[in-house]
């Protein structure tokens, strides 16, 4: 029979696996064992669901049998089987969802981190076997299949015998080497081991037939051997068992094999609640953020298991859209297995868990943030992000949950602070929680805005992120404190003195001023004599709700109109500055040269703000025309 070849992405993984240089190669047995235990999963699932097949809970189970002679490991369940076409389309593709990502990604890592990191089942078998055999009947089904393959050059399927539905692997061993003994997972204690290590909680029997010794009837120093069939796991779900008997150790195995993470998670959260609504929960927050957490194609979700049985793989309704790093899942009992999708939206059940665990994962992280500062330091560089969007959605609703867990550049403490470290370290002559907006924290602090609240010593929150602004601007108020930007008109920062001193000024050059904004006409409303500059010559700052920010934010968006958004600019200059003596000569001596100058310190004022310039070739000629004067 002509071998069919596996599509090209499998045959690349194939060829990852078979001459895989990854030390755990070990990890087969647990993702064959957890294939069987998914395959028992769909039809005990079908069997609590539909009532007429007869099949009860005890029926299941998987078989290990290790054959020395032959140099063979057989895996076998009694779980839904596979069709023909079912053999195919799983065992030669890749049947994961994320494939396409997966291929994305191979470029950029290391072999081994992809097999970590993705778990890739079913063809980790040939990482110790030279040739596997998978014969599987469909439940229901009176036909057998039998697919073969002995590594990349392909697989055949043809039909075979066998008597009860289910599936049966068996692994041709490798031959041993220097490096690798294989056989060592013929070896009854080291197979129990592994079952222990990696598959306790498996919910079924996972049987093998183990010699042991007993003393011999009659006698009391003789020995007999005997074969007893022998449970390996203990079977209880680790979500079930209480914290204590478990380890960190197992937390971490637990979350890396299940949700397929190269890198034990930055925290685990395990509980358990009793009363309105019983459940255990045992939730992850990943250690890293996954590579496609900030696009449309992460799905959030928490597994949701009804008394162990697992309804559904990706609930959206237990997490709020601002934790949906969070992995993990739930059991209850008080949830229906025959629950639809649609019906468990409106389940008043799951409302009810889902806020409890939005509670629970809020305390954690707030916990961490006090107890453990640099875990949360880096916690907030994953998943920061998500917390401010969290903000902004749904109209601001939900804000007061999360206002205490944001983090932001300080300038005084040139480090990440809390809205609550700001708000108690203000004078309290201090009006505002000012903040300052730019693309990073060294274009913040180099902005001319900043100057006067540095000034007066005041500390400056530095937004780097877009949604900042936005974020800030849902939040309105920290406390009774209103937040200000560093570039709004009014700072609250002058004595009455101070402000009937500038007002003396903006008096005695209004016509100057008048002239500015005529000759800016289309690019500024106004033109004012700064409060803000101290050293610097020009700045722009924003009148009314859009920032500059929020302009080049907005005018980012994919979507975005093609009457772009703009920010109603306002040109300050200072007064102070060597630059206004020449603005009040010109403006009695020459005013056409006044208007090219408003022209440059406007150009000027955008570039500092790292908004592009209107026309660069005019600004250039300009500064070469003064240059040459
Ligand atoms: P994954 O289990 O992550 O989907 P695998 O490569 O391990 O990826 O398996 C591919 C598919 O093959 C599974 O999704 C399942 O549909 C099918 N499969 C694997 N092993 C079994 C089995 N023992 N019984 C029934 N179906 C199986």
């Amino acid at each position: 029979m002509a071998a069919k070849q596996f599509k090209t992405e499998s045959k690349r993984i194939l060829n990852l696996m078979i001459h895989s240089i990854y030390t755990h190669k070990e990890i087969f047995l647990r993702e064959l064992i957890s294939n069987a235990s998914d395959a028992i999963d769909k039809l005990y699932y079908k069997a609590l669901t539909d009532g007429n097949t007869g099949l009860n809970r005890d029926d299941f189970v998987i078989r290990l049998i290790p054959d020395k002679e032959k140099g063979t490991l057989t895996i076998t369940d009694n779980g839904c089987g596979m069709t023909k076409d079912e053999l195919e389309t799983n065992l030669g593709t890749i049947a994961k969802s994320g494939s396409l990502n997966f291929k994305q990604d191979m470029q950029k890592k290391e072999d081994i981190e992809i097999i970590g990191q993705f778990g890739v089942g079913f063809y980790s078998a040939f990482m110790v076997s030279e040739h596997v055999t998978v014969a599987s009947r469909a439940y229901g089904s009176d036909e057998a299949w039998k697919w073969e393959s002995s590594g990349a050059e392909g697989y055949t399927v043809e039909p075979c015998e066998k008597a009860e539905y289910g599936t049966e692997i068996v692994l041709k061993l490798k031959p041993d080497t220097d490096d690798e003994k294989y056989s060592q997972f013929l070896d009854t204690y080291r197979l129990k081991s592994l079952v222990k290590k990696y598959s306790d909680y498996i919910r079924y029997p996972i049987k093998m037939d183990v010699e042991k010794s007993r003393p011999k009837e009659g006698s009391k120093d003789e020995y007999e051997t005997y074969t007893e069939n022998e449970t390996l796991n203990s079977m209880v779900p680790l979500w079930r068992k209480n914290k204590n008997e478990i380890t960190e150790e197992q937390y971490n195995q637990f979350y890396k094999d299940k949700f397929s993470d190269y890198e034990n998670p930055a925290k685990t959260i395990h509980m358990y609640a009793e009363g309105v609504s019983t459940f255990h929960a045992l939730m992850y927050i990943p250690a890293h953020a996954p590579f496609n957490f900030y696009t449309r194609d992460y799905e959030k979700g928490l597994q949701l298991y009804s008394n162990g049985v697992l309804i559904m793989d990706k609930c959206a309704d237990l997490i709020p859209d601002y934790f949906s790093f969070v992995r993990g899942l739930v059991d209850s009992q008080d949830l229906s297995l025959n629950i639809s999708r649609e019906m468990l939206q409106h389940d008043r059940q799951l409302k009810l868990i889902a806020e409890r665990l939005e509670k629970k994962i809020r305390s954690e992280l707030e916990t961490m943030l006090k107890n453990k500062r640099e875990d949360y330091e880096k916690f907030f560089k994953n998943f920061g992000l998500q917390l401010k969007y969290g903000i902004y959605q749904d109209y601001g609703m939900h804000k007061d949950v999360l206002k205490d867990l944001l983090l932001f550049y300080s300038s005084t403490e040139k480090k990440m602070v809390t809205l609550k470290e700001y708000a108690g370290r203000m004078k309290e002559s201090q009006k505002y929680i000012y903040y300052a907006c730019g693309d990073s924290v060294d274009r913040v602090d180099k902005l001319p805005q900043t100057e006067a609240v540095k000034d007066h010593g005041c500390e400056i929150l530095y937004m780097t992120d877009p949604v900042d602004e936005f974020a800030v601007s849902m939040l309105a108020k920290y406390g009774d404190k209103e937040f200000k930007s560093v570039s709004a008109d009014d700072l609250g920062l002058e004595t009455e003195e101070e402000k009937k001193e500038a007002a003396k000024k903006v008096e005695e050059n209004k016509d100057m001023l008048a002239f500015l904004k005529d000759s800016l006409k289309g690019k500024v409303s106004n033109v004012i004599l700064s409060q803000k500059l101290k050293t610097h010559p020009v700045c722009l700052s924003t009148n009314g709700a859009i920032s500059m920010e929020m302009e080049k934010v907005l005018n980012s968006m994919p979507n975005a109109e093609k009457e772009k958004v703009k920010a109603q600019r306002v040109l300050e200059i200072n007064a102070s500055h060597p630059i206004f003596q020449k603005l009040c000569d010109l403006y009695r001596d020459d005013r056409d040269k006044l208007k090219q100058y408003a022209s440059l310190l406007y150009t000027q004022a955008l570039l500092i703000e790292g908004v592009p310039i209107e026309d660069p070739v005019e600004f250039s000629n300009q500064v070469c025309g003064l240059m040459i004067q």
